[in-house]
């Protein structure tokens, strides 16, 4: 594993360039595994993935990155959260390189911690229950917008901040990479506590931009 470089002070840091996207649980397809709940606007901001077995019996089954990046969020954040990781993805599309986030939440075990760097296919936690909030599932989401963090309740519920998780692992399975690594935005969410909601990002702009401190 590459050593975390989170720059202090700065706005970017390099991470492994995504080569592709996988299913985070049955890697690379989620066999075993089914769509609880779906990604809807408004509604479920991303999927919740079970096993077909049933009940609890995907309790403490792995959970894995979905694509190289660096692990920008790993804690219990509680709120019905319970333990959550973010990673930070960079990938090249329409000769431009692009960002999301994947989150994990309710997990049972964190197995990576903040800055470290991961491949697509490793193992990063396992599935849990939010602290006995729910019953043992995955929440899976992927975020368009850098932002975010743990402060969905500042943008907006839509297509805007969000993918459809499947569409976007679907339509990604394997990429062309022209380098090992490429430099991520950092330290991009915003306060959690803040109630004024954030604008969504201009759309004119090609791909997506971080404002910096006061944007
Ligand atoms: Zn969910």
């Amino acid at each position: 594993m590459i050593a975390a470089t989170p720059v202090a002070g700065g706005e970017k840091a390099p991470t492994l360039l995504a080569d592709g996207f996988d299913f985070p649980v049955g890697k690379p397809d989620g066999d075993g595994y089914y769509k609880a709940r779906g990604y809807r606007p408004n509604g479920h901001l991303g999927e919740d993935w079970n096993g077909k077995r049933g009940g609890d019996s995907d309790l403490g089954d792995p959970v894995y990155a979905c694509g190289n990046g660096a692990v920008v969020f790993a804690e219990n954040f509680g709120r019905g959260w319970g333990n959550v990781v973010i990673i930070r993805h960079v990938y090249e599309e329409g000769g431009t390189q692009k960002y999301v986030d994947s989150l994990y939440g309710h997990l049972g075990a964190i197995m990576v911690r903040y800055g470290i760097h991961v491949r697509r296919g490793q193992q990063i936690g396992t599935i849990g229950t939010g602290g006995g909030l729910y019953d043992a599932h995955l929440h899976f989401e992927i975020r368009k917008d850098l932002r975010v963090g743990m402060a969905r309740h500042r943008f907006p519920h839509d297509d805007r901040t969000y993918w459809s998780p499947t569409d976007f692992i679907a339509a990604r399975r394997t990429l062309t990479a022209s380098a090992k690594s490429a430099m991520i935005p950092i330290f991009t969410f915003v306060p959690y506590k803040e109630t004024t909601p954030v604008a969504a990002p201009d759309k004119r702009k090609p791909g997506l931009s971080v404002p910096g401190p006061g944007g």
